[in-house]
């Protein structure tokens, strides 16, 4: 069990944050500029960034930022998407895992806190499966979502429409945090990390 830290804390290396973000690029440009940024904040800090190895899209963007800062990346992929993830073997740390369970186990053992990056229905299926274990208790970590363009703000009204209709209490839809940018990703987190002490 790694200390709890400050977000401040540049100098602090063993903390790592897990970003899930899309293979894809889309369609604006400012989806993968945000990601490089995110990456070369996550090195300029000295956090670690776990991800799916990949090479390509917004999860390439990431782990050049990150690598291109000096930081710390370790990916995450089953041997069976290495050709088609592009799978980086210049990352500090290449886990090759069997299955996809497999994969999403080690990211979260891995990972300190998570971003979620504008991404498609691989990038949903970790990010609520790591909110629902949330839901039950089972993982204490927060999950920030970066809004890059307004990307994910249908998945805000979806929560409020969730919270409204009685399917979801709003103790549950706030396990989500916003950050409208990566300079509000850190108090976004700091918040999340204490939301629920
Ligand atoms: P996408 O958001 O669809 O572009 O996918 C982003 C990443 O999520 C890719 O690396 C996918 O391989 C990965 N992914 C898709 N489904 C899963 C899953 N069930 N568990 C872990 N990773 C997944």
């Amino acid at each position: 069990m790694r200390p709890a830290r400050d977000w401040q804390d540049a100098a602090v290396a063993t903390y790592r944050i897990c970003v899930f973000c899309g293979a894809s690029a889309g369609a604006s440009p400012e989806y993968v500029a945000q990601a490089y940024l995110l990456g070369g904040e996550l090195g300029r800090r000295g956090i670690g960034l776990v991800y799916g190895a990949g090479g390509v899209g917004v999860m390439g963007a990431v782990s050049d930022g990150a690598l291109a800062a000096g930081g710390e990346v370790i990916g995450v992929i089953p041997q069976a998407l290495m050709e088609r993830e592009y799978g980086r073997l210049d990352l500090s740390d290449l886990r090759v895992v069997a299955t996809m369970h497999e994969r999403k186990a080690l990211m979260h053992e891995l990972a300190d806190a998570f971003v979620v990056l504008p991404g498609g229905l691989g990038t949903l299926e970790e990010m609520f499966e790591t909110l629902t274990w949330a839901q039950l208790g089972l993982q204490h970590k927060p999950l920030v979502v970066l809004n890059i363009g307004g990307y994910y703000t249908p998945l805000r009204n979806l929560l409020g429409h969730g919270v409204a209709e009685g399917f979801l209490t709003a103790r549950d839809a706030a396990l989500v945090h916003f950050a409208d940018t990566v300079d509000e990703i850190w108090p976004a987190l700091r918040l999340a990390g204490t939301a629920r002490d």
